[in-house]
C-alpha cells in the first residue's frame, strides 16, 4: 500500500501550490474527510500552521479563519455578540468532541444537506474568502451551487457583516445528537419599532436551500404588532424529499410549523427590545 502523504505548508503560498494537485485533499478538521476515505487520495494538506484559527470581530464585520472550529467561533461570539445567529446555530450541533474539531472551512467546502452553517451563512449575506485559481470573494449560495469554484483553490476565510439585531434560528432533530432534517433562520434589523433587511432561510429541502422571499416580504416593514405568523407561513414554495424523520408531505407541514413557532419568536424577541 502506497504510504499517505500529510502536508503542513508553512505559508498560504506553499499551501496554494500543493492544491493544484488535485490527488491531495485540503484537511479541516478531518471529521467529513476521515470517514469518507477516498482510495484516490495520495495525501492531506493539513492547514493548521496557517494561523487561520481567527475570529476577528470589528464595529462592520465578523471575519472567520478556515481552520477556526465551532467551539472556537461559539466561543468568541458568546462573550462580544451573542445574538449573533452562529452562536445559537453551530452550539446546537453535532457533539462536543466533534465541534472542537469540525472547521468552518471544511463546512464551507462540504456544505451537506445537515450543515448547520448554510442558513445563517446565506441570511446574514455572508461572503467566502477564496485564494488560489478562483481568487476572490464570493456568496455562500455560489460556493454552494458551484462546487467547481473550489478547484485548485482553498477557502480562506468567511466575512459576516454585522448587520442584523434579531435572529431565530431553528434546527429539527429527532434527538439532540442527530443530523438536523432541516434548519430555519431568520435574521432582521429592528429599527424605530420596524423590521427590515429580513432574510428568512430554510435548508435540508429538495434543493438544499430556499430563501422564502415571499414570507421575508409580508415581514419587511411591519411593526411586531403588524406582523401575522400564521397568514406569513401559508403555502410554502417549498418541497422535501423522504428523510428518517418522515415524508415529504410530513415534512412540508411539520416545516410549515416549525417557521409560524420561528416567526412569533421573531416578533417576541423584537417587543423585548423595543422594551
Ligand atoms: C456524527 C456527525 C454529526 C455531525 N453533525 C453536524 C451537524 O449537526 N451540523 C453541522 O453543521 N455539521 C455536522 N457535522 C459536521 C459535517 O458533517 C462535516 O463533517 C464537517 O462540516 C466537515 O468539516 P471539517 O472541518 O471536519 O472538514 P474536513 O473533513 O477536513 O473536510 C471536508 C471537505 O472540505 C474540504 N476542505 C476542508 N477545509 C477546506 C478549506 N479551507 N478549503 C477548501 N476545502 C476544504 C476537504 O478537502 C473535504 O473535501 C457532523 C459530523 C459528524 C461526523
Amino acid at each position: 500500500m502506497a504510504e499517505m502523504l500529510w502536508i503542513r505548508p508553512r505559508t498560504l503560498s506553499e499551501a496554494l501550490e500543493y492544491v493544484k494537485d488535485e490527488s491531495l485533499h485540503v484537511h479541516g478538521g478531518g471529521t467529513h474527510l476521515l470517514r469518507n476515505w477516498k482510495g484516490s487520495i495520495r495525501g492531506l494538506i493539513d492547514l493548521s500552521e496557517l494561523d487561520l484559527d481567527f475570529v476577528r470581530i470589528s464595529k462592520e464585520w465578523i471575519d472567520i479563519g478556515a481552520m477556526a472550529t465551532y467551539a472556537d467561533i461559539v466561543r468568541a461570539l458568546r462573550n462580544s455578540f451573542p445574538e449573533n445567529v452562529l452562536v445559537d446555530a453551530l452550539s446546537r450541533s453535532a457533539s462536543t468532541a466533534l465541534r472542537n474539531r469540525i472547521t468552518i472551512g471544511g463546512s464551507l467546502a462540504l456544505l451537506p444537506p445537515w450543515s448547520n452553517v448554510l442558513g445563517p451563512a446565506i441570511a446574514t449575506d455572508a461572503i467566502v474568502s477564496l485564494e488560489g485559481m478562483n481568487r476572490g470573494l464570493y456568496p455562500v449560495a455560489d460556493v454552494q451551487r458551484n462546487k467547481l469554484l473550489l478547484k485548485g483553490s482553498l477557502i480562506h476565510s468567511i466575512r459576516i457583516p454585522v448587520r442584523h439585531s434579531v435572529a431565530v434560528f431553528h434546527t429539527e432533530k429527532r434527538v439532540a445528537f442527530d443530523y438536523p432534517s432541516f434548519t430555519i433562520t431568520i435574521c432582521a434589523d429592528f429599527e424605530r419599532d420596524l423590521f427590515t433587511n429580513v432574510r428568512v432561510v430554510i435548508t435540508g429541502v429538495a434543493d438544499l436551500f430556499a430563501r422564502l422571499e415571499s414570507v421575508e416580504r409580508k415581514i419587511e416593514g411591519c411593526s411586531p404588532a403588524e406582523v401575522n405568523s400564521r397568514a406569513v407561513c401559508a403555502s410554502l414554495p417549498i418541497s422535501f424529499t423522504k428523510k428518517p424523520l418522515g415524508s415529504p408531505q410530513y415534512l412540508l407541514e411539520l416545516a410549515s410549523v416549525q417557521l409560524e413557532r420561528c416567526v412569533m419568536k421573531l416578533v417576541s424577541l423584537a417587543s423585548r427590545k423595543r422594551g
